[in-house]
């Protein structure tokens, strides 16, 4: 399989007086067709970990190799275009832009990207009628449910067929049934075209979709599950048994 991004030794320190850690030396290599799920405590270090694979914000140390070449080797414009071409980010609180319809939103990456009117309008019809927001594309985001804004953030991540999609609690707004579409979605495209998705949630059932799972604890990655030939419904009574044992060992340290 075909490597898209790698990160090594990542350590990420945010400032001021009380220094935090968030990061304490992770390393991974995402490949095409990899669907991983990341889950772990708050404050283990989730989101930062996404945003330094998606190229958002920059470890304190360590290496992030895009095609095996190192992002801080290359000039900004090509890390700007790595991106474009190959990152999509699903983001927790949607990043819509509220003075843009839906259909603007989803427009933006295939603007940037130079494509015709009439490929940007089929391409973002067809995926607003996968993700049931079609009649929703002339709307504001104001004017939408969060269930409506969230599709949409999915919608504009996937719309220029990125190699990797990041995305952080995908499904946080939405009920069972559209959690299901959305999931299906992500299954399907990394299936059928290999698209790598690494997904942080906290809900077994949504992790039970991926193909592996890693347990961020304290900044580092304390776990690790491959789902191997297990049926999803297996896979996701295993994620169960060990996030209920996690869950057992944040009452270790407590003294009672
Ligand atoms: P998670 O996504 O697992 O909840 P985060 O990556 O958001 O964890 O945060 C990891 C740690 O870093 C937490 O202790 C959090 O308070 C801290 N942190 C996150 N972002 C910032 C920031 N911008 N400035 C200072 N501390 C931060």
């Amino acid at each position: 399989m075909k490597e898209i991004i790698t990160v090594k030794d990542l350590v990420k320190i945010y400032g001021g007086e009380s220094q935090v850690k968030a990061l304490n030396g992770v390393s991974l290599t995402v490949n095409e067709g990899d669907f991983i799920c990341i889950m772990g405590p708050s404050g283990s270090g989730k989101s930062t970990f996404l945003n330094i694979l998606a190229n958002i914000d920059n470890p304190t140390k360590g290496a992030v190799l895009f095609n095996g070449e190192s992002i801080y080797k290359m000039s900004e414009r090509k890390v700007g275009e790595f991106r474009r071409d190959n990152i999509g980010y699903i983001f927790q609180d949607f990043n819509l832009i509220d003075t843009l319809t839906i259909r603007e939103n989803i427009n933006v990456p295939l603007v940037l990207a130079n494509k015709s009117k009439a490929e940007i309008k089929e391409r973002v019809e067809n995926i607003a009628k996968k993700l049931n927001i079609f009649e929703f594309l002339d709307k504001f985001p104001v004017e939408c449910s969060g269930g409506q804004r969230q599709r949409a953030a999915a919608a504009r991540a996937l719309v220029s067929e990125p190699r990797m999609i990041v995305a952080d609690e995908p499904t946080g707004n939405l009920d069972t049934k559209n959690s299901h579409d959305m999931l299906k979605l992500l299954k399907e495209r990394n299936v059928n075209d290999g698209i790598a998705i690494v997904m942080v949630t906290h809900d077994s059932m949504v992790a039970s979709y991926a193909k592996r799972l890693l347990f961020l604890r304290d900044g580092k990655i304390d776990d690790s599950i491959d789902r191997g030939e297990l049926t999803q419904k297996e896979f996701f009574y295993k994620i169960v048994d060990v996030t209920s044992k996690e869950s057992q060992g944040l009452f270790d340290v407590m003294e009672d």
